[in-house]
């Protein structure tokens, strides 16, 4: 069976509009919503149905989508635009008695503890297992997945991951800039790749995601089959047409997965 992946959320940490913000596309995004956008999340649908991060827009994402289960979690990192929504998983997993396992990299796992303390006690442990995802020991939607750690800038450091699959392989990189290892992410047939705004005139070290102008340079030097851009800022106009060669994803895009 082909898998799908869907995009529950396209924005940046803010999200657009910014709730505070009236710059041109936070006011199209109040008025018409091209440019509306919730927090980082996709949804791999395929023989398992696999979320990759859980923003705090979660509940609302998956109203919308009209998703009422996974069979697991993958979180890249332990920022609140990317974890929020795990209190919402985890209460279907605690109410429902269907168990929900949660994966992340060994070194998240203390941050997602500190953050979740009544998440890793009692029947929610039970429930929603944290496990790291290097000793998985399994595949995720008929995927192999490796967890890569990526620069993050001023934020630090963050993992992205890569999925190996019989018919193809493809990576989900949202918080990244300044990557040096080019060598995991070759031969990729889809790069989902994070960038914030469209050129930042800020210098690099106080920075944590990726220009679309750098993002193209990387593209360049990567040479995926296809590109799309998400974790999208107010910097990003959906009016305007993405680089030749990438698109910009959008809450709700639904993409066919090698
Ligand atoms: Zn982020
Ligand atoms: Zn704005």
């Amino acid at each position: 069976m082909a898998s799908r992946l869907r995009f529950l959320g396209s924005g940046d940490s803010q999200g657009v509009p910014r709730w505070w913000c009236g710059c041109s596309v936070c006011q199209e995004a109040r008025a018409t919503g091209l440019n509306a956008r919730t927090r980082p999340s996709v949804w791999v649908e395929g023989s398992e149905q696999v979320l990759i991060d859980v923003a705090p827009e979660f509940r609302l994402q998956a109203t919308r989508e009209g998703l009422r289960r996974f069979d697991a979690v993958l979180i890249t990192h332990a920022h609140n635009d990317h974890i929020l929504g795990l209190g919402d998983v985890a209460d279907r997993a605690r109410w429902t008695k269907e168990p929900c396992p949660a994966y992340a990299p060994r070194e998240v796992l203390p941050q997602l503890q500190q953050r979740f303390a009544y998440l890793f006690q009692g029947t929610y442990l039970e429930r929603i297992p944290f496990r790291a995802l290097e000793d998985a020991g399994r595949t995720f939607a008929g995927y192999a997945v490796s967890a890569v750690k990526v620069p993050h800038g001023y934020n630090g450091w963050s993992y992205a991951f890569r999925f190996d699959g019989p018919h193809g392989s493809w990576a989900y990189m949202p918080d990244c800039i300044g990557l040096e290892d080019l060598e995991p992410w070759r031969g990729l047939d889809l790069l989902v790749l994070g960038t914030s705004f469209y050129k930042e005139p800020a210098p690099v070290a106080s920075r944590s995601v990726y220009d679309v102008t750098e993002a193209v340079e990387l593209v360049s030097r990567l040479k995926p089959a296809r590109t799309v851009f998400t974790h999208l800022s107010h910097g990003i106009d959906r009016r305007k047409p993405a680089p030749e060669g990438a698109m910009y994803a959008h809450d709700g895009l639904v993409l066919e997965l090698p």
